[in-house]
Order: structure tokens, then sequence, then C-alpha cells
């Protein structure tokens, strides 16, 4: 893409109504624009980054065995009636009249609505497990939409919906979650922590946050630091073999790590002190496992091997894709500005030309854009005819990972520079090295 044609609103001001980094980086970057109070629209990069995670949450959620689909965002009242949460959920729920004044609301999530496929649908055991989810747009009237997309009022979130013959089977179900939401974030770049938590609105018994450490986070977390130094690994994970699922789940719960809601001063003091680590986070997914909170009201029963029919036992699952633009950038910025993971940039790397008078450069250029296009990498290329300082400011303000830099000296030596944005470590390199190099980061990227 030539950042000429490209439409990247950059703002030269900190907006005043901004207080927190993340949301004043989107800002300045042109990648939102707030069309009223926690309502954004994503502009050409935002929508890009957007569209990188949710990405990386399909394919998570695909190789954990879940069906994407996709349901609406206004769903009937009586569905929720039906369940009794029409009147449970209160005023975070936009409720909605037609012309005929039927009573609809915009989904806040998607229990009711999926129960309902469900049970239209399957009646056998044999039909089971099935996990079922879809990445749609949410509205929730929140008290205090603030810190821009990290709490907004309509928001982008992965909901899946497990559906199992018993709580045994539901609890596997809970494992993949479980695994497969830590794969999900360690791929964006992200240290999420699993903690235990409360259920709130969306009832059950047993739940897990993944939380973010960020002191804007708005939950407060105690946990043993040793599950910072944990992950999953990179090897091909089986998550039907429901013995080695639990036993990573095992692992990552056997430390202290719960919210606020959950946390217990006199077990966190059986942790050793020089462990013990209280902080603030972001929350970025939630699972939960409920039972038959929604299948028994709803009537959402199978035929069970002995033929007897049987409530189904159920778990939600929550990502929030369009927090996590936020929460990336709390967690990876520096005084310039963003520093994009690269599995998330929305460009791979930004092409900087320093002189587009010249003949020279704008050859080089040329080159270098094609023959990395060619191999599908996304280059947004500076071809503008600002300063190079603020060529460079706003590389940095973007936060692309690679930036390749083209002026009039090097190129008379045959040399470009190619700067790492997170280190910033530049080197000078003839121009066939500088492609090798960034394809092959690329290649690596992509082979995960
Ligand atoms: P919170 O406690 O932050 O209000 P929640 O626990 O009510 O969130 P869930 O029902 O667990 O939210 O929703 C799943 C995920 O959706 C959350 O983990 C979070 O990442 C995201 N999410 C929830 N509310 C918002 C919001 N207002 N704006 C952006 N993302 C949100
Ligand atoms: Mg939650």
């Amino acid at each position: 893409m030539k950042l000429s044609q490209y439409f990247l609103p950059i703002l030269k001001e900190v907006p005043a109504e901004a207080n927190i980094i993340s949301h004043q980086l989107m800002l300045r970057c042109g990648m939102i624009k707030q069309t009223t109070a926690g309502i954004y629209s994503w502009l050409p990069l935002g929508f890009k980054v957007l569209k990188k995670i949710e990405e990386i949450v399909h394919d998570e959620q695909i190789k954990a065995g879940h069906i994407p689909m996709l349901m609406p965002t206004i769903q009937p009242a009586e569905l929720w009636q039906e369940s009794g949460r029409y009147d449970d959920y209160g005023k975070e729920m936009l409720r909605i009249n037609d012309r005929q004044d039927r009573n609809y609301l915009y989904g806040p999530t998607n229990e009711e609505l999926i129960t309902d496929i469900f049970r239209s649908n399957v009646s056998s055991y044999k039909d089971l497990p099935l996990t079922l989810y879809h990445i749609q747009w949410k509205f929730r009237d929140e008290l205090r939409p603030r810190f821009g997309v990290m709490r907004g009022r309509e928001f982008y979130m992965k909901d899946g919906y497990n559906f199992d013959l018993n709580e045994k089977e539901a609890i596997d179900a809970y494992n993949r979650h479980f695994v497969s939401y830590l794969r999900t974030f360690n791929r964006m770049g992200l240290k999420a922590i699993p903690m235990k938590a409360e259920t709130g609105p969306i009832g059950g018994n047993y739940s897990h946050e993944f939380l973010v450490l960020a002191n804007t986070g708005e939950s407060t977390v105690y946990f043993d630091k040793t599950l910072l130094d944990m992950d999953t690994g990179q090897g091909k994970l089986d998550y039907y073999q429901n013995t080695d699922i639990k036993k990573v789940v095992e692992s990552f719960t056997t430390p202290y790590a719960r919210t606020e809601d959950t946390h217990d001063a006199n077990i966190f003091l059986e942790v050793p002190e020089e462990r013990r680590i209280e902080s603030k986070a972001i929350e970025v997914g939630q699972i939960f496992y409920f039972g038959t909170k929604y299948s028994e009201p709803m009537n959402a029963y199978v035929v069970n091997p002995d033929g007897q029919r049987v409530p189904v036992h159920m778990g939600s699952h929550g990502i929030g894709v369009s927090r996590l633009v936020g929460a990336i950038i709390e967690a990876s910025h520096d005084e310039r500005g963003i520093i994009w993971p690269e599995p998330v940039s929305p460009f791979f790397a930004g092409l900087i030309n320093l002189n587009h008078r010249d003949e020279e450069c704008l050859r080089v250029c040329d080159k270098v854009y094609e023959e990395l296009g060619t191999n599908g990498i996304e280059i947004l290329y500076d071809d503008t005819n600002e300063r190079p300082g603020a060529k460079f400011a706003k590389m940095d303000l973007i936060g692309l990972p690679w930036q390749i830099v083209v002026g009039p000296k090097g190129v008379a030596e045959g040399k470009i520079e190619l700067v790492y944005r997170s280190t910033g470590e530049a080197t000078l390199l003839p121009l066939e090295e500088v492609i090798k190099k960034i394809s092959t980061a690329y290649k690596a990227l992509v082979k995960d």
C-alpha cells in the first residue's frame, strides 16, 4: 500500500478525551474514530489489526475442533424470557421495539440464541460433543464506557458454546477452551494468565478469566510469579486427548492465581513471599461451565445411551477481540509509539523513501515494494513528499515491526537501511540482503 493512496489520518495532538496510552495511540494513529460514547468506527489501519486478531482467534478455535458460524446481533426478547434473563440482565441490555411494538434486544451475549439452535436440531447424544462459535458485534450499555475500545458499548467478541452429554465431557470441553485460549493470546505476543473467577450474569459454577498485566487494567489480580514463566509450548496438540489437555490445565491452575472477586488472602499467604504478585490487569477472555442452567428452562434435551432424555451440559467462552487491540498496545509500546507484535501488525514492514525526487531512490523503493509484494508481504510505502523527520516519526508511531529506509547516501553505495522497531537496531545492507531478511522473517511467521 502506498501511503499517498491510503487513508491514515494521523493526529498531531494527543486527544484530550483519551487518558490511557492505548486509546491515545489508537486515536493518534488514525485507527479508530469515536462515533458516540463507547461506539467506534474502525478506520483502515485499525480495521486491519482487528482482522489480524480475528484470524488468529479463528485459527486456534478451528484447531481445537470448534465450528464457526454466525448469529445475528438482534435477538427476540422471548428467548431471554424463557431463560429468565430478560429481567435479570438489567440496564446493560439495549432493548429495542419494532414497528409492531414487538420486543427485541441487541445481543450482549448469545447463550439463549445458541440453545434455541441446538434444541431445534439435536436430540441425540450421538451428535455430541459439539462446540459452535461465532465472532460478532455485541452491545452492552456500560455505565462508564471508557479507555477507547477496551470498554466500549459496542464491541467485537468471539463467543463459543459447548454442548455435552454430562459434566465430565463438558469439563473436557472447558479444558480444550482453556488451552486453546492460552495459545491464542500467546500467538498475539501476549502473556495472558488464567485466573479463577466469578461467573457474573452468565451464571454457572466454574470459571476462569484470562488477564494481561497492565497498570491501566481495571481488574486487580493476585498470583504466583511462576505463572509468568509458563506456556503451553509450540508443538502440535491433540485437543481430544482429554488426559493430556487436563494435565496442561492442571499445571496452570495449581499455582495461585485469582481475581479480586475470588481472592483469599489467607491462601495467598501460603505462596512464598518473593513469588507473591499483586497487579492490575486487563481481562481479555473468560470461560464458563454452567451445566444445565440454560438447557433445563429452555428444554434442550438429548437422549442418552440408556434411552433417557437428559438436559445437555453447556459452557460458554468469550474473547474480547476488539478489546485485544487496546490490550496489545498497552503491553507493547514505547515513548515513540506502538510496537506491533509481528502476527497482528497491520503491515509487516514500512518502506521510507528519504528523497522522493531522487531517481535512484525511487527506483530502489519500487523494486523493494514490488519484490516483497509479490511474496505476499504487506508493505506500507511512505512515498509522500514529507520531510524525513516526519516520516520517521510517523513510522515509529504506527509501530510496524520492520522499517526499510532508502536514502541517497546509502543507495550510492548500493545499500539500504533495515531497522527493527522494537529494539531500534539499524543495519545498512545490500538490497538483496534486506529482501531476504524480511522474506525469511515473514516465512517464519506464516509457518506458525
Ligand atoms: P468486564 O468484566 O470487563 O465487564 P465481562 O466479564 O462482563 O467483562 P464477558 O461476558 O466475560 O465480559 O465477555 C467476554 C470478553 O469480552 C471479556 O473477557 C472481554 O475481553 C470482552 N468484553 C466484555 N465487555 C467488554 C466491553 N464493554 N468492551 C470491550 N470488550 C468487552
Ligand atoms: Mg468476563
